[in-house]
């Protein structure tokens, strides 16, 4: 079994990547997930010794190359130089992944808002490009290519490299007071702009009905109508014009997957499942068997406090996506475990499991104690 870390070149780089090669060979992990590319955050770091948070728009902490169309990774304006390189080049042989965010980019979104999701009622959802746009296609394959091309990545992991689920992942200060349940959230999500309608009307989808049924479910949503813990798999059985649109999507990102396996050459590919939640990547517009073919492997972020909850939502995915790998991450702190026998208990049962590699998360992130018990856990 492998070990890995997510991690912030932040984090690292304050600390000084001699420290952190040696802190990790100490607890037995070989492999950094490093944020290349990455979302609008406020993190707190508890052992970072220059900083104890990182406030940034979405950026990336690498310098992309001219390769870019319309939509470049910008980045981040703190950096001097490219954090990436200078991280690369300080970590000896431990392995480097490129932890990747794609279309969760409120950055790109505000400044182009003609490529983000639309929602049914015509919104532009600022923070999520839309995969369907050549735009974001194109600046997806670059950022994959230029990643691979940089030779510094054992793997590369793509994370919102979908069609982000629901109404923003907390971007900014979000403010909502309608009890909108997972299926409100996946339908206001849910992109009416100009190519996902083009796509559907060309798969013969009856476009217009879809979305005045999205509109409608979400008013019933909002009035009390609908049950707000109305689950949406059942939802959408009874309804098969939506049914129809949202599937396909499902094709438009099988196609992308397979332009993203030529782009990254030799480089392994992995996705990140379990959004919105495992089992129920069909709302992100995935579906795991067929986008298993032009991916390595499957990586889940399981952040439960159990052994049984994460072996559960390792087993339920799992079952969708038998031809690949499924590496497994945990939180190894708040707050989702509070004790170092409960990472030993997990770590135990996805090594009977024979999952081949789990993640912690994340390196700056975790106070020390963490550190310790994931170390007692490899051990
Ligand atoms: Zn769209």
């Amino acid at each position: 079994m492998e070990f890995a870390t997510w991690a912030y070149p932040w984090d690292i780089l304050d600390e000084g990547p001699e420290q952190t090669v040696e802190q990790l060979r100490d607890i037995g992990i070989g492999e950094i997930n490093l944020a290349t590319n990455y979302h609008a955050v406020q993190t707190f770091s508890p052992r970072n010794p220059d900083r104890k948070t990182h406030f940034a728009h979405a950026s990336s902490y690498f310098q992309p190359d001219d390769r870019y169309g319309t939509l470049a990774p910008t980045p981040y304006e703190g950096m001097d130089g490219d954090w990436v390189a200078d991280i690369a080049r300080q970590i000896d042989d431990l392995r480097l992944t490129s932890w990747t965010v794609g279309c969760h980019n409120s950055r790109l979104g505000m400044a182009n808002r003609d490529v983000t999701l639309e929602s049914p009622f015509g919104d532009d959802l600022v923070f999520g490009l839309c995969p369907s746009h050549p735009a974001v296609q194109t600046y997806l394959r670059a950022l994959v290519g230029d990643l691979a091309d940089r030779k510094e990545f054992d793997r590369i992991e793509l994370e919102t490299f979908d069609y982000f689920y629901g109404t923003g992942f907390g971007w900014h200060h979000q403010k909502i007071h309608a009890a909108l349940g997972m299926l409100g959230e996946f339908l206001f999500g849910l992109c009416f702009c100009e190519h996902c309608r083009e796509h559907a009307t060309a798969a013969d989808v009856d476009v217009a009905q879809a979305r005045d049924t999205a509109v409608n479910t979400i008013e019933d949503l909002i009035a009390g109508r609908l049950p707000a813990d109305t689950p949406p798999d059942q939802w959408l059985r009874q309804h098969p014009e939506v049914g129809a649109y949202v599937d396909v999507r499902e094709d438009v990102l099988v196609d992308l997957y397979a332009d993203l396996a030529t782009v990254s050459g030799t480089t392994p590919l992995g996705y990140y499942v379990g959004t919105p939640d495992p089992g129920g990547e069909w709302m992100a517009g995935v579906d795991l068997d067929r986008i298993a073919r032009h991916v390595d492997y499957y990586c889940l972020p399981a952040y439960e406090s159990s052994r049984e909850a994460v072996l559960d939502a390792y087993h339920t995915v799992d079952a969708f996506t038998s031809s690949v790998p499924l590496h497994v991450g945990l939180l190894p702190g708040h707050p989702a475990i509070h004790d170092g026998e409960t990472v030993r208990e997990i770590v135990d049962g996805l090594r009977r499991a024979e999952v081949p590699r789990v993640s912690f998360y994340n390196y700056g992130l975790l106070p020390e104690q963490s550190l310790d018990w994931i170390e007692a856990a490899i051990q």
